[in-house]
């Protein structure tokens, strides 16, 4: 008796790997505690994460949100000033996360929602990281200049969108 294969169902938007590892580098960002952006960071290798990261106080620390932030008070315009602001970077956090652990990022890319800064810059240069995935810009041309020098890769990605069903209000403390 020939057996029939089940129909395939119509095809579903399966992501691209880019879209796969910026959507999980997207809910990352999510846990930030800044009062202005949201920055989330995933570095990966051969298709595997390795460690993520967001913007926040250090660990045990209290956050901008619980405390609040100088820069906030001061007006203190983006891309300026960082060292007033108790958080380290997604990105910093991500690398940091790698030696906490002893992960080897060396030749890893990294996804970030936002281009980084010139200070994350540095550390991705120095961690061996090649390649940097973003999907905002970020106000620093100093950054770009030292990435370009250092031959690192620079893409940027059509923002993706990511809707959870926890963004709804109704949902909210209804899942089990
Ligand atoms: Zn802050
Ligand atoms: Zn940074």
């Amino acid at each position: 008796m020939e057996r029939k294969l089940a129909k395939p169902k119509p095809q579903h938007n399966r992501p691209s790997w880019d879209e796969y590892f910026m959507e999980i580098t997207e809910l990352v960002s999510r846990r930030s505690t800044c009062l202005r952006r949201h920055v989330g960071a995933v570095v990966v290798k051969g298709k595997r994460i390795l460690t993520t990261g967001y913007n926040g106080a250090p660990s045990g620390l209290k956050h901008c949100s619980e405390v609040g932030c100088l820069r906030e008070q001061l007006n203190i315009p983006s891309g300026e000033r960082q060292e007033l602001c108790r958080a380290s970077h997604a990105e910093q956090n991500a690398i940091i996360q790698a030696a906490q652990h002893g992960v080897s990022i060396n030749g890893a890319t990294i996804y970030s929602t936002h281009f980084p800064c010139v200070t994350c810059a540095k550390m991705i240069i120095n961690a061996g990281i090649k390649k940097i995935i973003y999907q905002q810009g970020y106000p620093d041309q100093l950054s770009e200049q030292l990435l370009q020098e250092a031959g690192i890769e620079l893409k940027k990605m059509t923002p993706v969108k990511l809707t959870l069903a926890a963004d709804e209000p109704k949902a909210r403390g209804k899942v089990k």
